[in-house]
């Protein structure tokens, strides 16, 4: 798999080299040269396979032969090892739930598919690594636990003090072993501040092999395009054969590009609809042409909250060839919180469904798009996380209790274990060399 950076500045990459570097030099972002299509009998058998068979048979023919077969049937298993299963809601309209995994949001296809192939790369030139990451909530959980236990890497996760909600503290902060939770003084913004210095110094650059997990990394990409193909394999199943219309809620735009590495590859789809909060910069692009990013909005689907979405270029270059071939396979829409709140309930009263608010603007997207378009198609929203991970939210707007799962209540009870440090480079600088 040969990777070029969208910015032509920087030299080509193997995918290994794209894995480690993840961000080319000249800032711009790790593309393959050529997304190869899906066989025929891929296509034919897809509906008698398991979600683990499907991410090893897309993953192959897109990463081609620098990983022997047996090396990534176990770089796959070890990683997609948990379902992605579809729910009717209504008539020809589905949920796609992301959210059994460890951390229980979809970020857990691409951390533990990235923790896996990176432990891979490893093993085999016998180094060690240093991930730092920056979390605003549900990436630093999926890269916790995706990155738990792994042979050769460390992990040291930035989180701002008093500004996660309960439940991701604790995914943060109750592993141990090789994960360690540092407790900042200050904003996500100041955490990333930090991140991004560790980086530029030279003197930890030369005692530590630093490496981040954001997601703008290739090998996060990837496996998010595994259950695309799987939803498509489990409407066969139902003997549905309309054409299928994929609602995604978007922040930084990487679950939406990965469905465009899904299509590009020959899933038959007919539409991707671009469902965001208030921070719609993507939206008013496919409606105008114009982008024109700007700072993000807080909201109550604070994961989507991003004013300048670090995967636009690649959406753009997976969507089509020009702005009008990719404003008619992705429609845009957007909701503020008044109306995430009320599909909430809406959907709680109709059918008892209970939904996480970023799942409730994916489902709103595709209402929108309903009212716009004609012609059959069943709908497949994308459920992103599990509603008790946004607890409080859910509760209020539902104005009733609902049921935790164990795997998260018996998180509650654990004892958290954090470093506090303040916001200022001198004092991260000095934690990392103490180590
Ligand atoms: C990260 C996240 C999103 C946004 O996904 P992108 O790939 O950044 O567009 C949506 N919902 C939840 C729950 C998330 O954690």
């Amino acid at each position: 798999m040969l990777l070029y950076s969208t910015k032509h500045q920087s030299p080509d990459v193997n995918l290994e080299e794209a894995i480690f570097r993840g961000l080319p030099a000249d800032n711009g972002l790790y593309m393959p040269y050529s997304i190869p299509k899906m066989s025929p009998e891929f296509f034919k058998n897809i509906e008698n396979m398991t979600i683990s068979e499907i991410a090893y048979e897309v993953s192959k023919v897109l990463i081609g032969d620098e990983i022997s077969d047996d090396d990534l049937k176990m770089i796959v298993d070890r990683a997609i090892n948990f379902e992605a299963p579809l729910v009717e809601i209504e008539k020809d309209t589905y949920v796609l739930e992301l959210f059994h995994g460890t951390s229980m949001a979809f970020k857990d296809f691409g951390a533990r598919f990235m923790a896996s192939i990176m432990s891979y790369y490893l093993q085999k030139s016998q180094k060690e690594i240093h991930i730092l990451v920056a979390t605003s909530g549900d990436t630093g959980g999926a890269v916790a636990q995706g990155f738990y236990k792994t042979t050769g890497i460390k992990v040291t996760i930035l989180y701002p003090s008093g500004k996660v909600s309960d439940i991701q503290e604790k995914q943060l902060t109750t592993l141990g072993e090789n994960v360690t939770a540092l407790e900042v003084e200050g904003t996500f913004d100041d955490c990333q501040r930090l991140v991004k210095s560790a980086f530029l110094d030279e003197e930890l650059r030369s005692k530590f092999n630093l490496a981040s997990a954001n997601s703008i990394n290739i090998s996060r990409l990837i496996p998010q395009s595994f259950y695309y193909f799987n939803a498509y394999a489990q409407l066969r199943r139902l003997g549905v054969d309309k054409p299928i219309v994929f609602s995604v809620p978007s922040g930084n735009f990487g679950n939406l590009s990965a469905g465009l590495i899904a299509m590009q590859m020959g899933l038959p789809l007919k539409s991707f609809i671009a469902a965001t909060n208030v921070n719609n910069v993507v939206p008013k692009y496919l409606a105008s042409g114009q982008y024109e990013p700007v700072r993000s909005l807080e909201t109550i689907s604070n994961a989507m909250d991003v004013g300048n979405p670090s995967n636009f270029p690649r959406m753009c270059l997976l969507g089509g060839e020009t702005f009008e071939e990719i404003s008619s396979v992705i429609f845009g829409d957007s909701s503020n919180d008044d109306e995430t709140r009320e599909t909430m309930k809406k959907i709680f009263d109709k059918t008892n469904y209970v939904m996480c608010p970023h799942t409730a603007v994916a489902y709103r997207g595709l209402e929108a798009y309903r009212e716009q378009e004609v012609g059959d198609s069943v709908g497949v929203f994308l459920s992103t996380a599990h509603y008790a991970k946004f607890l409080d939210v859910v509760e209020e707007t539902l104005d009733t209790k609902v049921p935790i799962p164990t795997r998260l209540s018996d998180l509650l009870e654990k004892e958290k274990v954090s470093i506090k440090i303040s916001d200022t480079f001198e004092d991260f600088k000095e934690y990392l060399l103490s180590l």
